[in-house]
């Protein structure tokens, strides 16, 4: 049986005041448990996650990546620097960014690619709009995000990475797929995953993001193919996301 996993994805929120309460109020109802958990924040707190988390069970990471290695990309942050703050995970093609920044479906590849290069583990998000939805074309539009990560992957690459399906129309929003939509998503991108590899359709965690809260984090980690959560505005308060961890 896949672990599983919750991974909160903090966006541009934060300060370095809140960042202490928050964290340590984490680390406090953890306790000593084996909690497979994350916290993916902004780049200028990596500093923080590692002096505050070092030595607890709560691991941390990056909410993007460059998919270049270094040189002359202003305002980008590169994978290996990930790793010199001792990131586990960054989240790659996330919503937002694929809306804000036009980050297509090949750019996310590359971003998952550079980031396994240096040892990190990437979170991919996929994801349909809810005008996507209507035309009944879920399948089709997360298929395709997904497709064009694994063809990039070499070999047993694809084992380590981690998928996140966020329906767009769910994030932030306070609507969530319903536990049995959200299965079938999941369900789909397994096959995708298990026409490239079987081993990889058996280890990689596929995560659900979109307005996951205490209330229906159980029923939704309950599905066969729902390995965890990729969680937003709940992981801003401690309370919150410890009771999503512990519904894991
Ligand atoms: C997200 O942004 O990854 C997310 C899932 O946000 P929320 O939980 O707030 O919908």
């Amino acid at each position: 049986m896949r672990p599983k996993l919750v991974v909160g994805n903090w966006k541009m929120n934060g300060s370095r005041a809140n960042n202490a309460t928050l964290l340590a109020g984490i680390v406090e109802g953890l306790g000593n448990g084996k909690a497979n958990a994350a916290v993916c924040v902004p780049a200028p707190y990596l500093q923080q996650c590692a002096d505050v988390l070092a030595g607890t069970t709560l691991a941390w990471g990056a909410q993007d990546v460059s998919l270049h290695a270094s040189g002359a990309y202003t305002g980008d942050v590169a994978a290996s620097m990930l790793v010199d703050f001792a990131c586990r995970y960054v989240i790659v093609g996330h919503s937002e960014r694929r809306a804000y920044h036009g980050e297509t479906d090949h750019m996310v590849a590359q971003k998952a690619l550079a980031a396994l290069d240096a040892g990190l583990t990437p979170i991919v998000c996929v994801g349909e709009t809810l005008a996507e939805r209507e035309a009944e074309q879920t399948n089709v539009v997360v298929g395709k995000q997904l497709s064009a990560v694994l063809e990039l992957l070499d070999g047993d690459a694809v084992e380590r990475i981690v998928v996140a399906y966020e329906p767009v129309w769910a994030i932030g929003t306070g609507k969530t797929a319903t536990p049995a939509m959200a299965q079938e998503v999941h369900a789909q991108l397994r096959s995708r995953l298990r026409e490239r590899s079987g081993l990889a359709a058996e280890k990689v965690a596929i995560l659900y993001g979109g307005s996951m809260k205490p209330d229906n984090a159980v029923e939704l980690m309950q599905q066969a193919d729902i390995d965890g959560g990729l969680i937003g505005g709940a992981a801003l308060k401690a309370a919150d996301f410890l009771a999503i961890i512990n519904a894991a």
